[in-house]
């Protein structure tokens, strides 16, 4: 199904002006360029020094969250570089297809820099020793070291911060490209362009939740997380924007003011259940919902959302996603690309993350499972 859509997407994308072309050098350096500020910015911005989860070897990565800020910035500089003529809001979108392959290029390059630096890595420490296999392609698929770093930047966490920051720009060049096009903006195209800044701010609001999730602490760093970072993020979770540019659908406002309600649930949901997880590791004696916490073997949250599904938190996050689409109507199944994608995803996270947390809790977890029978959706899975 996912094959099927996949095909119809990039028949849609080309006929929306995404044409695949090689890069010029114009596309090349503005991804070059766009990484190398990020990096810079990362560096100077101001903001606050959070220490990691726990590694294995009991040693912790100190990541600097300024994202918000280095995100401000980089606004206000392209702002400024269109005011004084030097930057063209719409040049991303422009450029769509060109930047699409210059960024998979570089992703596939810099994940073979990482498969034989991991490799040759002597150090025993938890973030950089070797996992090599000695499988080529398994090892630049899913990388060979956990937490590899050029010069104190911690490389996943930058990459993944270059890739949502790449989204929200992605978007806000389309809106300014179907502006030029067509002097406004529709009411479907601004419901979308909201939904995702606010997602993407709070992102970066709470960019220290980030440092305890999945990706950061138990995925190697390889092609996978590299491509899916800077390359699947921007380019698949803006295929909304690109179909509405030339779909100008008209919205009523019932069914406006429904897809406002849709994304406020779901923002709650996902926002509230990731916070308390994350409060709780912290504090575990924090209130939750104005209670002090259940607990299971004391290591496992009963309360607030976590003892309605065991990953409401996906819940929550489904439902934006469908909130991105729903300003498309439904003639077409190419802008559900993400939801149907992010659904198949998190089903797939569910049971990996099962299976971890059945292996690391032992009877506590099954203890868990009994209070707390959903996975994800309460009365139904
Ligand atoms: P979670 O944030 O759900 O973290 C799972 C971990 O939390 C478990 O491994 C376990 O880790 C701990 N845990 C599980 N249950 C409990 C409990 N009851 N009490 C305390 N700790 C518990 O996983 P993800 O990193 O997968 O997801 C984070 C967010 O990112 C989600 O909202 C998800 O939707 C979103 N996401 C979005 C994607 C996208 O493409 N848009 C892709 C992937 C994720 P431990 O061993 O440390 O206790």
């Amino acid at each position: 199904m996912l094959g099927e859509m996949a095909s119809r997407v990039w028949k849609s994308m080309d006929e929306h002006g995404f044409r695949l072309d090689l890069p010029s050098s114009r596309s090349v350096g503005l991804v070059g360029g766009y990484l190398v500020v990020l990096a810079v910015l990362g560096v100077v911005v101001p903001g606050p020094r959070i220490q990691g989860t726990v590694l294995a070897d009991k040693t912790r990565i100190t990541y600097k969250c300024n994202g918000l800020n280095v995100l401000l910035v980089l606004l206000v500089i392209l702002a400024g570089g269109s005011y004084t003529g030097h930057f063209t809001p719409s040049v991303i979108a422009d450029l769509g297809g060109e930047l699409f392959v210059a960024t998979l290029i570089l992703c596939f390059v810099f994940a073979v820099y990482l498969q034989i630096v991991g490799s040759v890595s002597r150090s025993q420490s938890t973030s950089l020793k070797s996992h090599a296999t000695g499988n080529i392609v398994h090892d630049w698929w899913y990388g060979v070291q956990l937490n590899p770093s050029v010069l104190g930047l911690d490389l996943k966490f930058f990459w993944i911060r270059a890739g949502m920051m790449g989204w929200l720009l992605i978007n806000l060049s389309i809106a300014a490209k179907m502006c030029y096009e067509h002097r406004s903006l529709t009411l479907s195209m601004s419901l979308f362009q909201i939904f995702t800044l606010i997602y993407v701010l709070d992102y970066f609001w709470f960019e220290e939740y980030m440092t305890s999730t999945w990706d950061i602490i138990a995925e190697h760093f390889g092609f996978m997380l590299v491509m899916g970072d800077l390359v699947w993020i921007p380019f698949t979770f803006s295929i909304q924007a690109w179909w509405l540019m030339t779909n100008l659908v008209q919205l009523t406002n019932v069914a406006a003011a429904m897809d406002v309600l849709i994304f406020l649930i779901g923002y709650t949901v996902f926002r509230g259940s990731n916070k308390q997880k994350h409060i709780f590791k912290k504090n575990p004696k924090a209130l939750i919902w104005g209670q002090p916490p259940q607990v299971v073997g004391g290591k496992l949250l009963v309360s607030g959302y976590w003892g309605i599904a065991r990953h409401c938190n996906y819940l929550g996050d489904l439902l934006v996603a469908f909130s991105f689409s729903l300003p498309c109507g439904f003639t077409s199944i190419v802008p559900y690309f993400y939801p149907t994608y992010l659904l198949i995803l998190l089903l797939w996270r569910e049971r990996r993350d099962e299976a971890k947390c059945r292996e690391k809790y032992k009877e506590v977890w099954v203890e868990y499972c009994t209070k707390v029978p959903w996975r994800i959706i309460p009365g139904l899975y």
